[in-house]
């Protein structure tokens, strides 16, 4: 898929306030500082579009960026980040589980997880979550390029290991890095085929 056009239409901390006409909703979702934004301006080839940040946790919004004007990326807010506080953290937390339970035009759910790191606790539990509620998702793995090909092919191998503990079979696998525009293709190519279907 071509991205001809994509612009930031609305921020959000209330899924009712969503934009309404039904477009499809492709999501993205991980702990702060997993590369989100740096995946979504260069899924968009879009520097500026979603706001990096070298400060962990800064995007704490449902954000709608609009898509050839026929579907949402939509870049929820960052979780796991240790110095919002209890309270903070439950606010994002209920903040994107009425999203993910409660929008109807949310087609499917990315989860970033950065391929350098150990499976964490927190992504697990989520993933779990996610199967539990029966939520359409795939796996995107960050920051590729941090890694040389044999670490990285071992990190991964360890991360679905792991999630084949629990799991009978894994959801689609991406492998991305901004910095080299690596998965680029591959992530807009799955979208656009689930959006023709
Ligand atoms: P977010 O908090 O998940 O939105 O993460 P950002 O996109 O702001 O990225 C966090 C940090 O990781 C920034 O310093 C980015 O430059 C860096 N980063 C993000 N993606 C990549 C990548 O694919 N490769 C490399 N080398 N660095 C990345």
């Amino acid at each position: 898929m071509e991205i001809k056009s994509a612009r930031f239409i609305i921020s959000n901390t209330d899924v009712t306030k969503c934009p309404s006409g039904n477009l499809p909703e492709y999501a993205f979702i991980g702990r702060s500082n997993v590369g989100k934004s740096s995946l979504i301006n260069m899924l968009t080839n879009k520097k500026g579009l979603a706001m990096t940040s070298s400060m962990p946790g800064k995007t704490q919004l449902i954000n709608h960026f609009l898509i050839n004007d026929a579907w949402y990326l939509v870049d929820l807010p960052g979780y796991g980040y240790a110095q919002r506080g209890k309270e903070g953290r439950e606010k994002i937390r209920s903040i994107i589980e009425s999203y993910i339970l409660n929008r109807y035009e949310m087609t499917c759910l990315f989860v970033l997880i950065d391929c350098r790191h150990e499976p964490q606790k927190i992504d697990v539990e989520f993933l779990e979550w996610l199967g539990e509620n029966e939520i359409p998702f795939c796996i995107v793995f960050t920051k590729a390029d941090k890694l040389g090909p044999v670490r990285f092919k071992e990190n991964v191998e360890a991360y679905k290991k792991r999630l084949l503990e629990d799991w009978e079979k894994l959801p689609p696998v991406f492998y991305t890095s901004s910095e080299k525009k690596q998965g680029r293709t591959e992530l807009l190519d799955y979208i656009g085929s689930i959006n023709d279907s």
